[in-house]
């Protein structure tokens, strides 16, 4: 990068280390032309995107209301507060991965969708019923038959390995 004093295209750096716990790269740099120095900081840009919403207006994510229409979806449910909250972490993960500054509501539903699938299929079917707004009646009872087919959730965890801590560093299907 340039040099702030003299405005030399060439700086050298002399030294890298992490600052900030860890989550930033300081760096300090000589100018090859002044020999003036000076310091960098380099972190992560992890910006949450905004939601395009079906009319096309704006808004700016909002966990509660995230959290809201899972919670809604899994009224009365045997689904405990760990497995939701790990499966709102890995929507809001995947929004900020993403890169993107805005992304369509749509987009967020069908993460919203990957999660309750997972959870527990009558509040997908709940959730999806709303959010999709399924074409019509046959392209619902496609939905709930596919689900039929597949294994429940709660099968799916019997079939999971006995090794919590090798489970969870497995990336996201
Ligand atoms: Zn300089």
């Amino acid at each position: 990068m340039r040099c702030p004093f003299c405005g030399n295209m060439d700086t050298k750096v002399i030294d890298s280390r992490l600052a900030g716990e860890g989550m930033q790269v300081r760096r300090r740099r000589e100018c090859v032309a002044c020999a003036d120095r000076f310091t960098t900081y380099e972190s992560a840009e992890l910006v949450m995107p905004h939601i395009i919403k079906s009319d096309g207006t704006r808004e700016p994510f909002n966990e509660e209301k995230l959290l809201t229409g899972v919670l809604r979806a899994l009224e009365k449910r045997p689904v405990n507060t760990e497995s939701v909250e790990a499966g709102i972490s890995r929507i809001q993960h995947r929004l900020q991965a993403c890169g993107e500054r805005e992304i369509p509501s749509r987009q967020l539903g069908e993460w919203v969708m990957d999660e309750l699938r997972n959870l527990d299929q009558v509040a997908y079917v709940r959730f999806a019923s709303v959010y999709r707004s399924f074409q019509d009646v046959s392209e619902f009872r496609d939905e709930i038959e596919r689900l039929e087919q597949g294994p429940t959730p709660e099968e799916k965890r019997d079939q999971m390995p006995l090794l919590p801590d090798e489970e969870e560093n497995t990336p996201d299907a």
